[in-house]
């Protein structure tokens, strides 16, 4: 979803400094750590990444000592002068995966508020993306191929080992007798390891993340309910355990601002039984009559504008200088565009000759649902609610764990305006409950808002009752910028398509191609623009930079840049976990610009979705095409040129979704919005949404006698 819309702003960096505010060229210079100590951090941290990348590549044996030093283009005896000798490298090597895992899985656990809850916090975060990438996951296993062989590995991969089996088994016992709970604990490392090695030895292609996931929990569910002398209490345990409470937290500060029950299948059969009840008198309204509750929703959503505001801000850690500009108004502008449609929605009529005619009638789905990412979390709930009742439907929506709370605001001002009981109900939970909506015989839609993984999920629950899916994936998108481009307006682009939500925007412009001829001018001013960026206490109006969502993402974010460093990147500015001062109690991280960027460093592949631009330099139209179209995404792209004709010739032949010709990230509701390639299918906004949830009834009406040969 993209963040601003078609309005005007203030200029980036153009308030003075107050208290919670920090520039990120203050934390530049306040940096107590010396210089040389950072350098030979940064050293080992390199030494180490080359490691870990000649290991996926050319495996155990073909990285020796003179290897990793030549692929970092350093002395064989400065790698030794660090590390010593082979073997203790590649410790250090695999002590840093096995920690950057264990801190993921620290992450996901402090978030787990039950013990089945916190199972899947192991197997989540083992099984997560990024362990599926092909060069961390083909560097494990050139480790795991080792373990028996070398004594630092071994210890390694045992204190990982005895943590995660130690983990599991304390929570398991909380459901089961002791000895199951060790079974169990057993089972589900074997299975982790198991389905890892099965991925990787099939080149990636058998298993992904989000497929191994899905089995894994399935095959936990199954035990929790079968289990020996157990049998008869466990499973009213794992139903409690589902029907766990959301805890809802401020990310800018920890502080815990709810505690929601999750919903489990009761309550979701409950609520699809009501949704089904209201909506058959609601597509039998007309759509005039539709329209006018949407209008009157959206008038309440503007005039509670600084309240929501206000507690999307503290959910969210996203500055109160955008939820107050953006987030309420998108909501409100998309159900102000669809009440407006819901009169004029029509079928066909079809002229068959003097014998007949044909028409179409466009009907409502049934029962819808929405599932939300915790970027925008209500323009996603109005940007999926606000079509689908337009045309008819009832819809069930679930927010994303981490961010429930403004969905239910909307819940409520639907029904002060009038929308009848049952057809927009707001269901609590995590994954679980994402996956009972998109399981159930029932609804006839699934809307996600979400991760190519969860797409995939998504898809796949969906088969089974063959519902229409609408899926607003990830992004990598590209911002080419041509040596005819209106510098300071391409700079702005960059901005607002990579720091804007602190980067947490799935459309943003994170490869940002710039002409040879203007590199180093647009990094210049792009530099010294992004030096002004206020990073703050998000409740302050002056805030530009707020919170990343949870700790967990926070680490996700900062390995990113770590790695962009030790993959060769030069980064120009501060990019670190802001650790002084108030904001270390969340999880704020200031903006990263990376230059001398390649097309093959992870920063450059992978979706972030935090406050990291690539800077790529680039000759030709030729070339900048072929590289921006490099990705297995597809949801936007940009381009910065007064060249008209080239401008259109190069969107045409970009593959993305959603364009931008001299501006980045603008979303009017007008124009239907979504990705092509593993960023998605179908569209939201426009008249394009409608299409998605109606569906056609052709009708053919005989005028004369049936002429029938019987
Ligand atoms: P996730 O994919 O982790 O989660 C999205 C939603 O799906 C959450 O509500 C989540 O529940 C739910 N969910 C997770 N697994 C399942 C499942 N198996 N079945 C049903 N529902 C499930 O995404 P994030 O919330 O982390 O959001 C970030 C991602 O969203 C990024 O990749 C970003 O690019 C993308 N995004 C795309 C946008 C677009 O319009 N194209 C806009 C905004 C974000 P829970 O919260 O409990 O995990």
């Amino acid at each position: 979803m993209a963040a601003p819309r078609n309005r005007v702003r203030r200029p980036v960096g153009s308030h003075s400094l107050n208290r919670r505010s920090i520039s990120t060229r203050d934390l530049h210079t306040s940096r107590d750590v010396s210089s040389r100590d950072e350098a030979e951090e940064a050293r080992r941290v390199q030494l180490v990444e080359v490691t870990i990348d000649s290991l996926a590549e050319v495996g155990y044996v073909g990285t020796t000592l003179a290897v990793i030093a030549r692929r970092a283009g350093v002395s064989a005896g400065l790698v030794a002068h660090y590390f010593g000798d082979k073997d203790t490298l590649l410790s250090a090597a695999f002590r840093t995966l096995a920690r950057s895992l264990a801190a993921r899985m620290r992450a996901r656990l402090a978030l787990a508020h039950t013990p089945r809850a916190r199972v899947q916090a192991v197997i989540d975060t083992n099984l997560a993306p990024e362990e599926f990438d092909r060069r961390s996951g083909t560097a494990w296993l050139a480790f795991w191929g080792q373990v028996l062989h070398v004594e630092g590995l071994m210890r390694v991969q045992t204190a990982y080992q005895r943590r995660m089996l130690s983990n599991l088994r304390s929570d398991l016992r909380k459901l089961l007798p002791a000895a199951e709970a060790k079974s169990l604990a057993a089972m589900i490392a074997a299975m982790i390891d198991g389905v890892y090695l099965r991925a990787a030895l099939s080149d990636w292609r058998e298993a992904d993340s989000a497929s191994a996931r899905a089995l894994l929990t399935a095959f936990v569910d199954e035990r929790l309910k079968d289990l020996g002398p157990a049998a008869h209490a466990a499973p009213e345990r794992a139903a409690r355990a589902r029907r766990a409470h959301l805890r809802v937290v401020n990310p800018a500060t920890g502080a815990v601002l709810a505690e929601l029950p999750a919903d489990g299948p009761a309550q979701i059969d409950a609520a699809v039984a009501r949704a089904q009840a209201a909506q058959r008198a609601w597509a039998a309204a007309s759509g005039a009559e539709r329209g006018r509750v949407l209008q009157r929703a959206a008038r309440l959503l503007r005039e509670r504008n600084d309240e929501l505001a206000h507690l999307e801000t503290l959910n969210t850690g996203k500055p109160i200088s955008e939820t107050r500009t953006v987030d309420v108004a998108s909501g409100a502008e998309c159900l102000e565009y669809y009440a407006g449609l819901a009169a004029g929605l029509a079928g066909e009529h079809l002229n068959l000759g003097p014998a007949a005619f044909g028409y179409t009638r466009r009907e409502p789905l049934g029962v819808v649902a929405g599932i939300g990412a915790w970027n925008y979390p209500l323009q996603i709930a109005c940007w999926k609610s606000a079509p689908a009742l337009a045309c008819g439907n009832a819809m069930l929506f679930k927010p994303a764990e981490l961010t429930p709370l403004t969905a239910v605001k909307l819940e409520e001002i639907y029904r002060e305006a009038g929308l009848p009981a049952g057809l927009f109900q707001v269901v609590q939970g995590e994954a679980e409950t994402g996956a009972l909506l998109t399981r159930h015989a029932l609804i006839r839609k699934v809307s996600l808002t979400g991760s190519v993984g969860t797409g995939k999920a998504v898809m796949a629950d969906a088969a089974a009752s063959l519902k229409q899916v609408t899926l607003e994936l990830g992004g990598k998108s590209p911002l080419i910028v041509f040596a005819d481009a209106k510098l300071d307006n391409a700079v702005s682009g960059a901005l607002l398509g990579n720091f804007y939500s602190a980067g947490e925007v799935c459309s943003n412009g994170t490869r940002v191609f710039v002409h040879r001829s203007i590199r180093a001018e647009f990094v210049a001013r792009l530099r010294a623009r992004t030096a002004r960026l206020r990073v703050g206490d998000p409740l302050d109006p002056e805030t530009q930079v707020g919170a990343l969502i949870s700790a967990e993402h926070l680490e996700k974010v900062l390995g990113f840049i770590a790695r962009g460093r030790a993959q060769g990147a030069r980064l120009l500015t501060d990019g670190t976990r802001v650790t002084s001062g108030e904001l270390a109690r969340g999880y704020f991280v200031t903006p990263a610009i990376f230059d001398n960027c390649r097309d093959d460093m992870d920063i450059v592949r992978q979706e972030i979705f935090g406050p990291v631009l690539s800077v790529l330099e680039f000759e030709d139209e030729e070339e900048v095409v072929a590289r921006a179209n490099g990705t297995e995404f597809g949801l936007a792209a940009g381009v910065f040129t007064n060249d008209l004709t080239r401008a259109h010739r190069v969107i045409a032949r970009l593959e993305a979704g959603t364009c931008w010709i001299n501006h980045y990230n603008v979303t009017p509701i007008e124009l239907p919005f979504g990705g092509v390639k593993m960023s998605g299918l179908g569209r939201e906004n426009g008249r394009a949404a409608i299409e998605h949830y109606t569906q056609l009834k052709s009708v053919y009406v005989a005028m004369g006698d049936v002429d029938s040969p019987y």
